[in-house]
């Protein structure tokens, strides 16, 4: 709080000028990118859904805004930019209309007319207000508030595409937590243990749900192949790939060495192996998706023979995503933050292998 008797000291001139700069910066700030709707309304143009990879946001409140280019391609017009004039022009046979940007103002077969709210330069694209783009191109638009939905009707032919696939639509991953078998003495298999105590089958299966949440979101089918425990044994759990028809298998571990200074990121699969050219590929892309978001060191692959890749119908590995015997490793390895980066780069490779 400020004392009410100290009376301000005057400001000297060029304290001033850093003053009305920055007040300057901060208007500039107030007036800059658009705000993005929270609540964006259902787009729907002579009863098709009308999707675009540019979702309307509010600029104003009370407005919604559009893609020049989205909007009026979708109602069948051609859409032309020119960067110099500052001017987009939306046209058809024996119609034109210009629109100026970052004016209200529009030509509408040279007349003038205006639209209620400024177009708007964000992203590199040309926004304006939906209702008045619209109807500036002959459609009738309905609002419904109850339903936050806008409908759009026209009389002639539009074009609207469908969605866009998610990368992963179709595709069935399973993804394995290493160890976690109930044991014959009743026991849950730990994998390894950290010096402090911390258990590999604790730290993987958190990094498995986080990898299948991103793949799920993308639109993949995802297995995990157990949760806090298993009664599976490991060839059981390598099945399931055949049973579920997948296209890839990944089993998370962290790795362990007598040598506690060993660190770093490493790819095991088995030497012997009908999809030996995939297993590599994926690995790769995998190991490459691991230390890109870890920053860890890249130990490469390793060939043996393990139970969880084998007799697979599709490739499979074994990514390591750090050492838990590692002391520094291991601090990272139970943070919540770097399994869900672990997650992030598995799913990258994933991803990238699949592409
Ligand atoms: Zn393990």
């Amino acid at each position: 709080m400020l004392s009410k008797a100290k009376r301000a000291a005057p400001v000297p001139l060029f304290l001033r000028m850093v003053l009305i700069l920055l007040m300057a910066l901060a208007a500039l700030c107030a007036t800059g990118p658009p705000a993005l709707a929270q609540d964006a309304p259902a787009i729907h143009i002579n009863g098709a859904a009308f999707y675009n990879d540019t979702p309307p946001f509010l600029h104003l409140p009370g407005y919604n805004y559009a893609s020049v280019r989205d909007l009026s391609e979708a109602l069948g017009f051609k859409c032309e930019y020119f960067g110099e004039e500052q001017l987009v022009v939306l046209s058809k046979p024996g119609f034109s209309l210009t629109v100026k940007i970052g004016s209200d103002e529009m030509l509408l077969n040279g007349q003038k007319m205006l639209a209620s709210v400024p177009s708007v330069f964000y992203n590199s694209r040309v926004y304006v207000g939906l209702r008045a783009l619209a109807e500036a191109l002959g459609a009738t638009v309905g609002w419904d508030g109850e339903t936050n939905s806008v409908t759009i009707l026209t009389d002639y032919e539009t074009k609207i595409s469908a969605p866009a696939p998610l990368p992963l639509a179709g595709r069935t991953i399973i993804l394995d937590p290493g160890h976690g078998e109930i044991l014959a003495n009743g026991a849950i298999n730990p994998g390894a243990v950290g010096a402090s105590g911390l258990l590999e089958r604790a730290v993987v299966l958190n990094v498995a749900n986080y990898t299948a949440e991103l793949l799920r979101a993308q639109g993949a089918t995802v297995i995990v192949t157990r949760g806090a425990s298993t009664g599976l044994t490991l060839s059981q759990r390598a099945q399931m790939a055949t049973t579920y028809k997948a296209d890839l298998l990944v089993s998370i571990h962290a790795n362990a060495n007598v040598n506690r200074s060993i660190k770093g990121t490493a790819m095991y699969v088995n030497q012997v192996s009908p999809n030996a050219k995939e297993d590599a590929r994926l690995a790769a892309c995998i190991q490459q998706g691991l230390v890109a978001h870890l920053g860890t060191k890249n130990l490469g692959l390793f060939t043996g023979s393990y139970a969880i890749v084998r007799n697979l119908p599709c490739p499979g590995v074994i990514a390591e995503i750090a050492f838990l015997s590692n002391p520094d490793e291991e601090k990272l390895l139970a943070t919540a933050d770097y399994q869900k980066k672990a997650a992030a780069g598995i799913a990258a490779g994933i991803i990238e292998y699949l592409r």
